[in-house]
């Protein structure tokens, strides 16, 4: 197949169409059309096969997380997103393999009502590039910086399932079993916290998804307006999978360091933290206060009874020399 044909064939449509998209794929660019009183916020990721996902990965769940790591991007921005391009590049046109990836990132696509505008294809070394755009009303971004001392930390969904899911995938684990089905899909399915992020607006001090395990994450939060926090590691929400494959010693430890996770890490007033409830029980995730900020920089990690712990590895890091 030419290229021509590759896009025609498998990305002249998908995701959901969208009023604000003048003119999609197809022509030399994209035409859009920005809500009025709004400010674009723009992210972009590359996945590199064997970095960012395991050689093996399935191809659907591939195209899936391409677009689901950008858009929790948008989400710890409280950005709602809306159009997307992709480049890639492919060692050869595998139609199989085009196929299911386009399934998997439409199927995120058109859940989270986004659409893809436009990008390119070349042949060379399996490499993904997203970028996605959203909105927000102008001035209401969230920032990593904005935390106050005093502030709750608080965090959604359950850390540390992906961590554990790749080393059960590289493992060769029991795939029917059902806790290993969960962890998978929690590494390949990652659930970025779009609505979440749009319904902290004016409501969290600062934001930031975990991609890089939370206490890497967190660290940059903090380290944005040089402040610290203390961390209860007891009250890290960690899945019943997570605790019945890793236990609560490694989960705890895989919540802070390992990756992958794209829940969202945000800090709010004590005085406010009621409000959470609501939001919680309405988008269906659990918002877990982990913590509160404090004027001495630096991450205190403590057990219930208060007794000091700490972490043995750092935040995942693709260049770990340059950390
Ligand atoms: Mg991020």
């Amino acid at each position: 197949m030419t290229e021509f044909d590759l896009i025609r064939t498998y990305f002249s449509d998908v995701g959901s169409r969208r009023q604000d998209v003048v003119l999609g794929v197809g022509d030399d660019g994209a035409v859009l059309q920005p809500p009025a009183g709004h400010s674009l916020v723009m992210a972009t990721d590359c996945l590199v096969n064997g970095v960012h996902f395991p050689v093996d990965a399935p191809a659907d769940a591939i195209g899936e997380k391409a677009l689901a790591v950008n858009l929790s991007d948008l989400a710890a921005m409280g950005a709602q997103p809306a159009w997307v391009l992709l480049a890639l590049t492919l060692p050869d046109a595998d139609e199989r393999w085009l196929r299911q990836f386009a399934r998997g990132l439409g199927r995120a696509a058109t859940y989270h009502q986004v659409r893809l505008v436009g990008g390119d294809t070349a042949r060379g070394p399996l490499n993904i590039s997203v970028q996605v755009t959203g909105f927000v009303p102008t001035g209401t971004a969230l920032r990593r910086r904005g935390a106050r001392p005093g502030d709750a930390v608080v965090v959604s969904g359950t850390l540390g399932d992906a961590a554990l899911g790749l080393s059960l995938w590289r493992g060769r684990a029991d795939r029917d079993d059902p806790d290993v089905a969960y962890l998978l899909d929690r590494l390949h399915r990652p659930t970025p916290r779009v609505s979440l992020g749009q319904a902290l607006r004016g409501r969290a001090t600062a934001a930031v998804d975990v991609s890089d395990g939370l206490a890497a994450d967190l660290g940059h939060l903090l380290a944005a307006d040089n402040l610290g926090a203390t961390l209860d590691v007891d009250r890290l929400p960690l899945s019943e999978p997570g605790l019945r494959f890793g236990g609560r010693e490694r989960q705890w430890q895989a919540a802070l360091t390992g990756g992958d996770d794209y829940e969202l890490c945000f800090t709010v007033p004590r005085s406010r933290l009621h409000e959470l409830d609501a939001i919680a029980s309405r988008l269906g995730v659990a918002l877990t206060r982990i913590g509160h900020v404090q004027p001495e920089p630096g991450l205190r990690l403590i057990r219930s009874d208060r007794t000091p712990v700490s972490l043995e590895t750092p935040g995942y890091s693709h260049f770990p020399e340059v950390r």
